[in-house]
């Protein structure tokens, strides 16, 4: 199908069938509403499309994905962060998982049957990911795995976690990757409280969990490679929607009466609107050669940079919104679009990134 008539025909489909969310903004609320969301794509096909027949999709370009995800934010479907997860990471996972696995596992995730998380940072590795330090190490059939993660987004929920842990030496190939069962023995989920004031992420405890051999992602040692390539995901695909639910709330910013300042508003757009065009070249890029790289560093410095401004711009213009209110929708999103410049990669290591991977200037 091509994109035109995707998107009419889902426009169409989404009229007659109402999944608009319930007034509750609960953690809780929101992670249900996604899964009923996605339940109810997959069932009338949507969802299938734009992944391949291996894992339960109807093929197409991965642009229908992203025409899909900006349909669901224009509508305010599903909060637009945690609709984000299967773009990063069912891309790379069909890549390095054992096929069977794959076929078994994506659907469940795709249909809103199950949540997963990303369990790559530690409290000692972040922007240094590298240097982290759970460790995994072969026992017959299986690995067995301790250590510690942290800011693990929604693990609370998740049933399975892309976990990186090293099997080897220092550096990056020491590194390997797993699908870990969440409710294995040994597991220890800690939500964590953001500025925010919502549990969106949470410490993990790694205490001797035994992972079987068929869930090792890639071979032995794969680990950095498989991170090289989740990340761009992380970087550049999931924004597409994220830039259509920032669209949305400029359109409520001028509802809302804010100060009519022609050149603040007029910055937010054309921020907003670069973002959009780098993101559409990604989109295109992607389709071309079936891979993304350090280029979508420039996609993620665009986005924390709009989203920023907006929300800084909202603070401005609508006087005391933010500062004075304990819990409304302009506070909360002010203090959540801090973490733009974190996730994924902080604003520095973007930045280090383009420096030294895209315009070769050395290290220092
Ligand atoms: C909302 C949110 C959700 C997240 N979800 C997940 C998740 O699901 N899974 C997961 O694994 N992680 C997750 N993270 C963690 C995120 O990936 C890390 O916070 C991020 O990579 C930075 O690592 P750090 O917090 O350890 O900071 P650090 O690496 O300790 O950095 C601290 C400061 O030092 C700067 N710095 C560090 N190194 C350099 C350098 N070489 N050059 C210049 N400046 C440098 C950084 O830019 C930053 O300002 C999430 C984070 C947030 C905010």
């Amino acid at each position: 199908m091509n994109v035109t008539d995707f998107r009419r025909r889902l426009r169409d489909w989404l009229d007659t069938h109402d999944l608009s969310p319930a007034a509750d903004h609960s953690l809780d609320a929101q992670v249900a509403q996604l899964a009923r969301v996605r339940r109810a794509l997959w069932e009338a096909d949507w969802m299938r499309y734009g992944w391949p027949a291996e894992v339960g999709g109807l093929g197409g370009g991965a642009v229908l994905r992203a025409v899909l995800g900006e349909e669901v934010a224009r509508r305010g479907l599903a909060e637009p962060g945690i609709w984000s997860l299967v773009e990063v990471l069912v891309p790379t996972l069909i890549d390095y998982a054992p096929p069977a696995l794959a076929a078994d596992l994506v659907p469940r995730l795709l249909g809103g049957e199950e949540q997963w998380c990303q369990g790559f940072s530690e409290p000692g590795s972040g922007s240094d990911l590298a240097s982290l330090s759970t460790r995994a190490v072969r026992d017959g059939e299986h690995w067995v795995v301790s250590g510690q993660k942290v800011w693990t987004s929604l693990a609370q929920y998740a049933a399975r976690c892309v976990l990186l842990a090293r099997t080897g030496g220092p550096g990056h190939a020491g590194l390997s990757a797993f699908l870990l069962d969440m409710d294995t023995p040994g597991i220890t989920v800690r939500p964590l409280r953001t500025l925010h004031g919502v549990d969106e992420f949470a410490e993990v405890f790694l205490d001797g969990v035994r992972v079987p051999g068929d869930r090792l992602l890639g071979a032995p040692g794969d680990g950095w490679r498989l991170a090289m390539d989740l990340l761009p995901h992380e970087r550049s695909t999931c924004f597409w929607h994220r830039i259509a639910h920032l669209h949305n709330r400029l359109d409520r910013l001028l509802a809302d009466g804010c100060e009519p300042d022609a050149d603040a508003l007029g910055t937010v757009w054309l921020d907003l609107h670069t973002a959009r065009c780098r993101s559409a070249r990604t989109q295109r890029s992607l389709a071309a050669d079936g891979r993304l790289g350090p280029e979508t560093s420039v996609d993620k410095i665009l986005l924390a940079t709009a989203e920023q401004r907006l929300y800084d711009t909202a603070r401005d213009l609508l006087p005391g919104t933010v500062e004075l209110s304990d819990t409304g929708a302009w506070r909360t999103e002010y203090l959540y679009s801090r973490a733009a410049t974190v996730y994924g990669g902080t604003a520095e290591i973007q930045r280090n990134i383009v420096a030294r991977r895209l315009l070769d200037l050395g290290k220092e």
